[in-house]
């Protein structure tokens, strides 16, 4: 039935707005551990430490050994918009950490409770204090601390419910934050990361710090993943075309999996580049039909006035200046990789 009148229409409460925004950037529980644990990185950590309790729904816990926040700050801490890192828009163009917006936290605090921990140096004691809804739930308490940042979310998504369902009835939010703590350990390299189910006396995974990408590769992926690989790299510097450098290691004939691990980091970002993606699986669909779901760890570095990292609300996908050339070329040094060490593997089976 057609109503007589148009609806009204209203300005939605603050708190709606605001919980459907949150519900954006923090779209599962691994989206929660990326931000934390960005966070972490940005602040210089060198060991980070995550505990998660029912695939990340009951409890996330992101641990860091960084600079600590001031404690004149956490009473803004989680309003949304509030950030040490970017001032004025143009910041944007070149920035280099991996928040900026003064979002994830304050987001966190509409969908879930959030408990922050924290030391800064010099000082003889840390305080804890928890938010709601962008807000301290009061002052904060001194506590015990050693150095760094802990931060604690719990019962996530407790005041969205369909969302809390769809997860509860979803196994793999533990998977997906194990493999997102491997992607992020074999890039940063000289950081300890690890992960452990809460309550469980070891850790799921657990890296320590080493100078050899290839060393990490193999303790994270494991020997087999580590044999198949061949170093690539790459780079351009003409201001007309592109200016980047890439550098790597992709599978060779060897490596035979189900789908294609695509690894990937712009300019120290976790990124994806679906465009990037499909444009290396053609190249191993025309090279090596067999091992056409390859192994790729690609850090690809350009200015970063050349990235354009505020496309997507996760900052998950991120466009590129010059986005064809600069495929292009990865593209060809893939090629012209895979066919030497076909060549090089035919060349020993005929020996
Ligand atoms: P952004 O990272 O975009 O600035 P966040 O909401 O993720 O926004 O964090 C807000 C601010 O809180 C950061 O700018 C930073 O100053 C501080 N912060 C958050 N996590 C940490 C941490 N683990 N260690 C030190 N400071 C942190
Ligand atoms: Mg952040």
């Amino acid at each position: 039935e057609v109503p007589k009148e148009p609806p009204k229409i209203h300005r939605l409460d603050e708190s709606v707005v605001n919980r459907i925004a949150a519900g954006e950037v923090i779209q599962r529980p691994v989206s929660a551990v990326k931000e934390l644990v960005e966070n972490s990185l940005d602040a210089h950590s060198s060991s980070i430490n995550v505990v998660v309790k029912d695939g990340g729904l009951k409890l996330i816990q992101v641990s860091d050994d960084g600079h600590g926040i001031r404690h004149d700050d956490l009473a803004i801490l989680c309003e949304r918009h509030t950030t040490s890192k970017l001032s004025t828009f143009e910041d944007l163009q070149s920035i280099k950490s991996m928040g900026f917006r003064g979002e994830a936290l304050a987001s966190m605090t509409y969908v879930a409770h959030v408990t922050v921990s924290t030391i800064t140096k010099g000082q003889l004691h840390g305080y804890r204090v928890s938010y709601r809804d962008g807000v301290m739930e009061h002052e904060p308490k001194p506590c015990a601390a050693v150095k760094g940042t802990q931060i604690m979310v719990e019962n996530l998504f407790y005041n969205m419910t369909a969302r809390r369902k769809t997860l509860q009835n979803s196994a793999n939010d533990f998977s997906n934050i194990e493999d997102l703590l491997k992607r992020f350990s074999i890039h940063h390299i000289n950081v300890n990361f690890s992960l452990r189910k809460h309550g469980a006396s070891g850790a799921d995974l657990h890296t320590v710090g080493t100078s050899s990408r290839l060393d990490a590769i193999r303790s994270v992926y494991g020997v087999s993943v580590a044999r198949t690989l061949i170093k690539i790299e790459t780079s351009d510097n003409d201001p007309s075309s592109s200016i980047f450098k890439m550098n790597g290691f992709i599978s060779d004939s060897n490596y035979v999996a189900k789908k294609i691990t695509m690894v990937l980091f712009i300019n120290d970002r976790l990124v994806e580049c679906t465009a990037l993606k499909r444009a290396i699986e053609i190249v191993y669909a025309a090279t090596l039909p067999k091992a056409s779901k390859p192994f790729i760890y690609m850090s690809i570095v350009l200015p970063p006035e050349h990235v354009d990292v505020n496309v997507h609300p996760t900052k998950r996908e991120v466009s590129l200046l010059n986005q064809e050339v600069i495929i292009a070329k990865i593209q060809a040094v893939v090629e012209s990789k895979l066919r030497n060490s076909n060549e090089a593997q035919t060349f020993q089976e005929q020996i």
